[in-house]
C-alpha cells in the first residue's frame, strides 16, 4: 500500500539523527546550531532539580552543572522547580534562564513539597534520560555522568547510594533502620531509597506519580511498575548552606507513608485480601483458643470463672470479623469506584 510507505519528514529526521554521531563543534551555550532555544525533541539528558530556599546554593550548582553536562558532549535542559521559596532563589534562577537558554525555570505558587516539585520536573522533562538531584550542594553533579553509564547497562532507574553519608548521626541512623526495612519488605535490593541522585529512563517519569511525599518510594513505585532498578554509589557532601528541610518527623511520616505505599499499590484493588487475611487469623486463633477452653470445661477439668484466655479469646473473634467486614466494605468501594486499572505495559506486537 503506498500510504504505509509514505515517510512523514518527521520519520525522515528521527533517521537522520539515528544515523548522525551527535556534533560535537563549537556551539554557543544553550543554542541549536538553527539558532535560537535547543531543540526540544533533540535533548538527550533533562536535569531535574526541586528546591526550596536554597538562593546561596544555586549558583555553585549552576556552574557546577554546566561543566558536567557540557563535558559530556549531550544536548541537555536543566529544569530547576522552584517549590514556593520565600528568599531570593527565584530571582538567581530568573537570571540563570536570562543568559542560557538550556535552563528552564518553574516556579510554584506556594511549598508543595518536594514530591510534587519532582513530579512537575518529570511532567516537563523532555529528555530520554532524567537525572534528578538535590539542589543544596550534598549530591555532586559529577556523579551524572556515571549515573547515566550505568542506565545504558540495561536499568530503567538507576539510584544513588550515599554510601558516606555525609550528615549529622540524628539522620543517618533512622535512615538506615528506614532503609532496612523498606527492602525487607519490597524485597527491593538497594541501600539508599530516598537519594535525591537518580537517573531514569524517560519512559519511568511519565508513568510513575510521585505525590504527598513519596519521593522516599520512588524505586518502590517503578518496581512495582515493573522497571529494573539498579544502584550506584555516590559522592556525598556536607550542607554548605542553608539547612534541611526535613526535621525530625521525618522518619514518622516516612513510616505512615510506606503504609500508604503499600496499600495503595499493592491492596488498593483488592483490600479483602489485606484485611481479610488479618481477619481471618484474629478469628481462627481466637476460636482454637476459646474451643479449647470449652471442652476443657465439658470434660469438668477447668472452671471458666477464673480464665482470662477467655476472654483474649472472644476478643480476638470480634477483632477478626471486624477486620473482615473492613475488607469487605473496602472491596465495595473499590467496586463502586469502577476504577479501570492503568495495566503497565512494555511492548504491544499488534
Ligand atoms: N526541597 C523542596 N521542597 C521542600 C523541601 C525540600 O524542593 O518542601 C528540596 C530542597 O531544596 C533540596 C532537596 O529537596 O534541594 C532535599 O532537601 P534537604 O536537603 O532539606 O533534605 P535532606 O538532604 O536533609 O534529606
Ligand atoms: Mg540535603
Amino acid at each position: 500500500m503506498p500510504e504505509e510507505k509514505k515517510e512523514t519528514p518527521q520519520k525522515k529526521q528521527y533517521r537522520r539523527k539515528r544515523r548522525q554521531p551527535p556534533k560535537k563543534g563549537p556551539q554557543k551555550e544553550g543554542q541549536s546550531p538553527r539558532g535560537q532555544q535547543a531543540d526540544s525533541k533533540s535533548i538527550a539528558v533533562s536535569v531535574v532539580v526541586p528546591l526550596y530556599n536554597e538562593e546561596d546554593s544555586i549558583p555553585e550548582l549552576s556552574d557546577e552543572l554546566k561543566g558536567v553536562l557540557g563535558g559530556m558532549g549531550m544536548p541537555y535542559e536543566i529544569i530547576y522547580v522552584d517549590d514556593g521559596s520565600t528568599d531570593g532563589s527565584f530571582k538567581v534562577l530568573r537570571d540563570l534562564h536570562r543568559n542560557n537558554k538550556r535552563i528552564k525555570v518553574i516556579r510554584m505558587r506556594t511549598n508543595f513539597g518536594k514530591s510534587a516539585a519532582l513530579a512537575l520536573g518529570f511532567q516537563h522533562a523532555s529528555g530520554d534520560i532524567v537525572v534528578t538531584l538535590d539542589a543544596d550542594l550534598q549530591d555532586d553533579p559529577a556523579e551524572i555522568p556515571n549515573l547515566v553509564k550505568e542506565l545504558k547497562k540495561g536499568y530503567d532507574v538507576v539510584s544513588g547510594w550515599k554510601k558516606r553519608r555525609r550528615d549529622p548521626i540524628t539522620k543517618t541512623i533512622p535512615s538506615k533502620l528506614f532503609n532496612y526495612t523498606v527492602r525487607l519488605v519490597t524485597g527491593i535490593k538497594i541501600h539508599d531509597f530516598n537519594c535525591g541522585l537518580k537517573a531514569y529512563r524517560k519512559n519511568v517519569v511519565k508513568t510513575i506519580k510521585v505525590y504527598g511525599e513519596l519521593h522516599r518510594f520512588i524505586p518502590v513505585l517503578a518496581h512495582w511498575q515493573g522497571f529494573s532498578i539498579g544502584e550506584l554509589i555516590v559522592k556525598h557532601r556536607r550542607r554548605k548552606f542553608g539547612r534541611t528541610k526535613f526535621g525530625i518527623t521525618r522518619f514518622m511520616k516516612g513510616f505512615l507513608d510506606f503504609i500508604t505505599v503499600i496499600f495503595t499499590t499493592r491492596f488498593a484493588t483488592r483490600p479483602l485480601h489485606l484485611f481479610g487475611t488479618i481477619g481471618l487469623v484474629s478469628f481462627f486463633t481466637g476460636f482454637i483458643i476459646d474451643a479449647y477452653l470449652a471442652i476443657q470445661w465439658f470434660l469438668g477439668n477447668i472452671t471458666l470463672s477464673n480464665r482470662p484466655l477467655l476472654l483474649a479469646g472472644f476478643l480476638l473473634i470480634i477483632v477478626g470479623v471486624q477486620f473482615f467486614a473492613i475488607g469487605l466494605l473496602g472491596e465495595m468501594i473499590s467496586r463502586g469506584q469502577n476504577r479501570e486499572e492503568e495495566y503497565p505495559i512494555r511492548d504491544i506486537l499488534d
